[in-house]
């Protein structure tokens, strides 16, 4: 579902040019879980937004269920993220004057959904990750774990087929963390999600169907 060709990203620094990602290929198919490791510094977040259409390529491309989204103007782009990409994040970026429900919300306001669609796809969502009885609190007013699976309720609540998820374990007590990898588990499996992971966390790779590493840009294999 996701081909990446001879990508290549640098960031300039000041009047240095320096490489991050170095002619990256590989491909994801649909419904897997794939787990991208590698030291601090490697590009993996970079890769990570790379696909999920947030940041740029310098060269190569990127195509994604028949897509090829980096020829997309910024317009289009926007649209295809917002119908086909899920986001998780370490620290759960949850918006803190918003309720469980306020939060999961958030994304089906920039649909056309009536304000009762909406209601049944957020009770939906936030039962999938087992907070029907959250709906209304504050996450100020739950654990990091909950606050997770809040966060993974909204990357899902617009159904997309492509959910990346940048360390989500990575704030998280041994106990938080296998729930939350439990529940990526079974939206790949129950509901054919295709999952990219950035994990620093050998056991949650573990979860994963296939580990690739970046070692300064350059990926290598490790099929798991
Ligand atoms: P970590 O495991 O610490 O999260 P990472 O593998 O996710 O690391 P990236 O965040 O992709 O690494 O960063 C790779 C390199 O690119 C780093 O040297 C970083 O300083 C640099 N970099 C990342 N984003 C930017 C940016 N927006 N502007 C300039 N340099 C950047
Ligand atoms: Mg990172």
């Amino acid at each position: 579902i996701v081909s990446v060709r001879n990508v290549s990203k640098s960031y300039r620094r000041g009047s240095q040019t320096v490489p991050v990602l170095e002619n990256i290929s590989f491909d994801i198919a649909a419904g897997e879980f794939l787990a991208l490791m590698g030291p601090s510094g490697s590009g993996k977040s970079t890769l990570l937004n790379l696909i999920a259409g947030i940041d740029q390529v310098d060269t190569g491309t990127i195509t994604i269920g028949g897509v090829e989204i980096t020829t997309l103007a910024d317009r289009e782009l926007a649209a295809w993220r917002a119908a086909h990409v899920g986001f998780i994040f370490q620290f759960y970026n949850l918006m803190p004057v918003l309720t469980a429900f306020e939060n999961v919300e958030l994304p089906l306001l920039l649909t056309g959904l009536s304000r009762r669609e909406r209601q049944e796809h957020v009770e939906m969502a936030l039962s999938l990750v087992n907070l029907s009885d959250r709906l209304d609190h504050y996450p100020s007013q739950l654990s990091g774990g909950q606050q997770q699976r809040v966060a993974i309720a909204r990357a899902v609540v617009t159904d997309p087929d492509i959910l990346v998820a940048d360390e989500p374990t990575g704030d998280l007590d041994r106990v938080s963390a296998g729930e939350i990898l439990t529940l990526m588990d079974r939206l790949v499996h129950g509901f054919g999600k295709t999952i990219i992971m950035v994990t620093h966390d050998p056991k949650a790779a573990e979860k994963a169907h296939v580990i690739r590493n970046l070692e300064k840009g350059i990926l290598a294999g490790g099929e798991g």
